[in-house]
């Protein structure tokens, strides 16, 4: 193609992009909590209908975490975050950007990035001192960790008395335990087992249990803990049931208190 013609083309999409975003912006029915994006809806991906923010690209359990913070006492930013120890795992920008700010002390880390203050291995992390966070945050990070189990000895070691551990993870809808096999290796077979090329399980319902076992306390925060007002409006459950066999539908941010 030509030079002109690569330049129309651009041209043409900033066009449709722009068009796009203004269609999206009105009428308001729907607001980011995290970021404050109003529009007509959020966006579609492959599995899921209309659940993310155009403005932040915030999911269904980003909203749900803010809006615990927000709504439930127990769980508010006051009790857990301001003035907190916080490690944060695979940290997402705009949780981090608004968790760094209220916290004492805000650490993150991954396994892969380069971004990250730290470098770890969520299952063993001899360069973490025991009880030094108060609070520790993994969305969907579980599922990528080879010893998983390990792990959350791991992260109740680094947790303070009374410290609490914030996770999310996929979980197949109705799938009463936790589906994992060794045997199962290939990119494509872990995709077509547990819904992504580097998934190496998909939880199950029993995910609350596995936790309480490792010396936890868990409160798991769904949609049904919000008015009705506060679920449609921020779009804390799918507008739409993905009909796809791994999807998680129903969300929940579990909210794990480390047992003394
Ligand atoms: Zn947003």
């Amino acid at each position: 193609m030509s030079l002109p013609g690569k330049t129309a083309r651009r041209f043409a999409w900033k066009i449709i992009d722009g068009s796009r975003l203004v269609f999206l912006s009105f009428p308001r029915n729907v607001q980011c909590n995290i970021c404050g994006w109003k529009g007509r809806h959020f966006t579609s991906d492959t599995w899921h209908y209309q659940v993310n923010c155009p403005g932040c690209g915030s999911g269904i359990r980003q909203r749900l975490f803010f809006a615990a913070l927000q709504n439930i006492e127990g769980l508010s930013f006051d009790r857990l975050i301001h003035g907190r120890n916080i490690l944060h795992f695979a940290p997402e920008d705009i949780v981090s950007s608004n968790i760094r700010k209220k916290a004492a002390h805000y650490v993150t880390a991954d396994y892969f990035r380069q971004d990250c203050d730290l470098k770890l291995d969520m299952s063993d992390m001899p360069s973490v001192k025991n009880e030094s966070f108060n609070i520790a945050i993994a969305f969907d990070v579980l599922e990528h960790v080879p010893d998983y189990q390990k792990a959350l000895d791991e992260i109740r070691r680094i947790l303070s008395p009374e410290g609490v551990a914030i996770f999310t993870v996929p979980q197949k809808d109705s799938l009463p335990v936790t589906y994992e096999d060794p045997a199962i290796i290939t990119p494509e077979d872990r995709t077509k087992h547990f819904g992504q090329y580097d998934h190496l399980r998909i939880f199950g319902d029993d995910f609350s249990e596995i936790v309480e076992r490792k010396g936890f306390s868990v409160t798991a925060v769904n949609e049904s803990d919000f008015t009705r007002d506060i679920r449609s409006k921020h779009v804390l459950f799918p507008p739409r049931l993905s009909k796809h066999p791994l999807a998680t539908n129903y969300r929940k941010v579990f909210f794990c208190r480390k047992k003394t």
